[in-house]
C-alpha cells in the first residue's frame, strides 16, 4: 500500500528549498561543533550538506556564534555549497538578532523555542523581537516545541484547568494537549505581530515513539503549516535508528510531515552524515523519493559458511555511495536502479530477476559459480577469484547503457 496523499500544507520557502504542499519530503540535519568556530562549523555543514542534507541547522548561542555565522555562510559559498542555513536560537536569541543583523541576514530560517522565550506572559517582548526580525528580513521560523522546555506556565495552566473537569485526563495527555497547543499559540502570536502565515513550519519533539505520533497527528488536524518532524534525542545506534524510523514513517505514511531529522548521538567520532542517510533511508524505503541505488542482499544462513557475499554486499553498496555524486550529474534516474547480491540459489536467482541487476553466489556444496540477472534475464555466470570486480563492471556498464540515455533525453 502506497503511502497516504500528503496533508494539503502551505508551502514555505526556507533559501532556496520548498518545505510542505506537494512538494518532496525535505531531509534536514544539525551540526554539533562550536558554532563560533568558523572552520569546524563549515566543515561539518559541508560534510552533511555532501551527504544530502538539504537544510542545515547549527546553533546560535553566543555572541561569538552570532558573529560567527555570516562568516560560515560566505566560507560555504566560497566552496559552492548554497545549502540553507538555519540558526537554531534559545534564551538569547532577541538579543543576538538585534544586535546581529549581519547573522540575522546570512541565515535562512530562525528556530525559535517557544518554551523559553516567554511566549503568552505578559511581557512576550522576546518572541516578538524574533518574529520583527524574522519580518524584517524576510526570513521564516520554525517555532520548535519540545517537551524538554515545554511552557512551563503553559503547562501549570492546562494541569489546574484539566484538574477543574469532571473526568480529568490523565497528567501524560495534558502534557501533550499542552506540547500542541504551544505550538500553536505560537504560531498565532507570530502571525499577529505580523508574520506571514507562509513563514511558518513547526515542530513538537518528544523522546517517545508513541507521543511523537500522538502530537503530530494533533498538530495536523489542527493547521495546516508545515511540519518538521523528528525525535528530540533518539539515541545512540539501532535504537536510535529504529526509534526515529518508526515514529516518522507512521506518520509518513498518513501523509503528515514535510521534512525530517534523525536526531541520533554519534559514537565519539563517529560520522555526523549517518542522521542524513538515516532519513534518506526513510523515505526511500517509504518510496517517497529516491537518493541511491538500492542493494537488496539476503541476511545469509546455514547455506553461506563463509563471509564473502557479506563482503561482496558490503563493496558493492560502498561502491554505489561513493559513485552517487558523480553519477547523480551524468546519469538521471540512476538512484531508482535495484541491485541484488544473494547468497545462495534458493532466493537468489528469484530475487535477482526482480531486481535491475543481480548476482547469486554459491552456498556452501552449491557449485562455485555466480549467475548475474540484468533485467530479469540471464546474462552471464562469473567464477574464479574475480567476481565482484567483474560484476562491478557489469554494473557500470548497465548504468552507462541505461542512465546514460536516460540523461541525454532529459536535457
Ligand atoms: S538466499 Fe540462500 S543464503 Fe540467502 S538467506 Fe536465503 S537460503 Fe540463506
Amino acid at each position: 500500500m502506497a503511502a497516504q496523499p500528503r496533508r494539503n500544507s502551505v508551502v514555505v520557502n526556507v533559501g532556496t528549498v520548498r518545505v510542505g504542499g506537494a512538494n518532496p519530503v525535505v531531509v534536514q540535519s544539525m551540526t554539533n561543533t562550536d558554532t563560533a568556530d568558523v572552520t569546524a562549523t563549515a566543515s561539518q555543514v559541508m560534510a552533511l550538506a555532501n551527504a544530502g542534507s538539504e537544510l542545515v541547522r547549527i546553533t546560535v548561542n553566543s555572541e561569538q556564534a552570532a558573529a560567527a555565522v555570516p562568516k560560515i555562510v560566505d566560507t560555504l559559498k566560497l566552496h559552492g555549497v548554497d545549502v540553507p542555513i538555519i540558526g537554531d536560537f534559545h534564551y538569547n536569541g532577541h538579543l543576538l538578532l538585534r544586535k546581529y543583523p549581519a547573522c540575522a541576514r546570512a541565515l535562512a530560517k530562525y528556530r525559535i523555542n517557544p518554551g523559553n522565550v516567554n511566549i503568552g506572559r505578559k511581557h512576550d517582548e522576546n518572541f516578538r523581537i524574533m518574529i520583527e526580525a524574522a519580518i524584517e528580513y524576510g526570513k521564516p521560523v520554525r517555532i520548535g516545541v519540545n517537551w524538554g522546555s515545554l511552557d512551563s506556565a503553559l503547562l501549570t495552566r492546562m494541569m489546574d484547568e484539566n484538574a477543574r473537569l469532571a473526568e480529568p485526563l490523565d497528567a501524560r495527555a495534558v502534557m501533550m494537549n499542552a506540547i500542541v497547543e504551544s505550538g500553536i499559540l505560537a504560531a498565532e502570536a507570530a502571525e499577529r505581530y505580523g508574520l506571514g502565515h507562509d513563514k511558518i513550519i513547526l515542530s513538537a519533539k518528544v523522546s517517545g515513539v508513541q507521543d511523537l505520533i500522538t502530537v503530530n497527528r494533533a498538530l495536523a488536524a489542527r493547521c495546516d503549516y508545515p511540519l518538521h518532524l523528528g525525535l528530540t534525542e533518539a539515541g545512540m545506534g539501532a535504537k536510535g535508528i529504529v526509534a526515529s524510523t518508526a515514529g516518522i514513517s507512521i506518520l509518513l505514511q498518513e501523509g503528515i510531515g514535510d521534512t525530517i531529522r534523525a536526531s541520533l548521538t554519534p559514537m565519539p567520532n563517529g560520522d555526523r552524515s549517518e542522521e542524513v542517510r538515516v532519513c534518506q533511508q526513510i523515505l526511500q524505503s517509504l518510496e517517497l523519493r529516491s537518493f541511491t541505488p538500492q542493494v537488496t542482499a539476503c541476511p545469509g544462513c546455514g547455506r553461506t559458511t563463509s563471509t564473502f557475499f557479506q563482503e561482496m554486499a558490503d563493496q558493492i553498496q560502498t561502491y554505489l555511495r561513493e559513485r552517487m555524486p558523480e553519477w547523480r550529474e551524468r546519469y538521471a534516474g540512476v538512484e531508482t536502479m535495484k541491485v541484488a547480491v544473494m547468497g545462495c540459489i534458493v532466493n537468489g536467482p528469484g530475487e535477482s530477476k526482480h531486481s535491475d541487476i543481480g548476482i547469486s553466489l554459491p552456498g556452501t556444496f552449491e557449485e562455485p559459480v555466480a549467475p548475474v540477472y540484468v533485467d530479469g534475464k540471464l546474462a552471464t555466470t562469473l567464477r574464479g577469484d574475480h567476481i565482484v570486480a567483474e560484476f562491478i563492471g557489469i554494473l557500470n556498464g548497465y548504468v552507462e547503457r541505461h542512465y546514460a540515455a536516460t540523461a541525454a533525453a532529459a536535457k
